[in-house]
């Protein structure tokens, strides 16, 4: 066993069922993550990239059974934030916490068309920072006007590779059209970010596997993964919630396989486990997303339970994060945090 994670670790390379053995062994973690942690210092650095969250819509077509904000949710208050307001939050982002990447994200809100969605990005772009949308589904014309504005990334996770389970919690959604909506962003030109969540109701450690091939067959530059969380307004409210310790093998593992890419230490990781997030920064990831929405519409924001309270920017958050960050030895990335591709075998 020790000797396949030394194989990940050089070659960057493991089969399906060598990945099976490695997430089916509770022992081995502590190993796959020091060795995740070796290679995101050796591909990526020390540095630890800062992107500015805003949450700007909570109004959502879509039914996803794991999700808060999912259109049967009727307990759920919600919000829509005009380009005004989301631009002064990008601005304070920016100019005030030096935050170098923007990410746009909300339920699918049929409201920001494609001409508000590309005079929002023209208008942020005017600002010196990369920015990144997790928008949802849309067209390949749709993606590429979203690009042709100035859109840097492109956040859609495929959420599980297993077709059945994914069509199963995500009711008149086909993950055929999802796993295309990946090739258009990344035909567009936008980096393509993806991801998984670890604990849906029925997923198997195999599916798990296939999750992480599936990330370095599409060539992804970021890959988030966070742990299922039941909300309680949801149908999947009483399920068991995702394994802490499984989340992190699983973004282990992905640092070893796709050793250059960006990682999120996910806020579903730290809303999880006490210092969840610090431990995901010591086993592979490499990047943050502080919350920097409105206070007021932040309690609105709630994919899952507790989500609120954790990672919010005010600024003297920002300054206990800077110094947690320091606490590991690490340091504020400067630069905008593109994909640095580094060939490896
Ligand atoms: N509507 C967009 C973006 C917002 S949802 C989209 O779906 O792509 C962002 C992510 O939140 C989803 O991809 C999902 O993985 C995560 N999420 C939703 N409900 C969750 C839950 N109960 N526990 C953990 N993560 C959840
Ligand atoms: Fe909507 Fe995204 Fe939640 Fe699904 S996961 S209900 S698409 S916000």
């Amino acid at each position: 066993m020790l000797s396949l994670i030394e194989k990940a670790e050089d070659k960057h390379v493991l089969s399906r069922d060598e990945l099976i053995c490695l997430l089916s062994e509770v022992s081995l973690l502590p190993e796959i993550c020091a060795a995740a942690d070796r290679v995101r210092q050796k591909y990526v650095g020390d540095g630890i990239h800062l992107r500015g969250l805003i949450e700007f819509s909570n109004i959502c077509k879509n039914n996803c059974c794991y999700c808060g904000l999912r259109r049967d949710n009727v307990k759920i208050h919600r919000y829509r934030l005009d380009e005004d307001a989301i631009f002064k939050l990008a601005e304070y982002a920016v100019t005030q916490m030096g935050l170098k990447t923007i990410v746009l994200q909300s339920g699918e809100d049929m409201w920001f068309d494609c001409q508000k969605m590309c005079a929002l990005i023209r208008r942020i772009k005017t600002l010196d920072a990369a920015l990144t949308l997790s928008v949802g589904e849309k067209s390949a014309e749709e993606y590429q006007a979203y690009k042709d504005a100035g859109c840097d990334r492109f956040l859609l996770r495929i959420e599980t590779t297993d077709k059945i389970l994914y069509e199963r919690h995500d009711p008149g959604m086909s993950w055929a059209r999802r796993r295309k909506c990946l090739d258009d962003i990344s035909r567009s030109g936008m980096e393509v970010g993806s991801g998984c969540l670890v604990g849906l109701p029925g997923q198997t450690l195999e599916s798990l596997a296939d999750d992480i091939l599936f990330f370095k067959q599409i060539k992804a530059d970021m890959i988030g993964i966070g742990p299922f969380i039941p909300h309680p307004d949801t149908p999947l409210g009483n399920a068991e919630k995702g394994n802490f310790d499984l989340a992190l093998k699983v973004m282990a593992l992905t640092r070893l396989l796709l050793p250059d890419i960006n990682i999120p230490a996910t806020t579903a990781m730290e809303t999880l486990a006490p210092n969840g997030q610090i431990r995901a920064l010591q086993a592979g990831a490499n990047v943050i997303m502080p919350n920097v929405t409105l206070n007021e519409c932040r309690k609105y924001y709630e994919l899952y339970p507790g989500k609120s309270a954790t990672n919010c920017a005010a600024d003297n958050t920002l300054a206990q994060l800077r110094a947690k960050i320091a606490a590991i030895g690490r340091y504020v990335a400067t630069d905008k945090g593109f994909h640095q591709k580094v060939k490896h075998i």
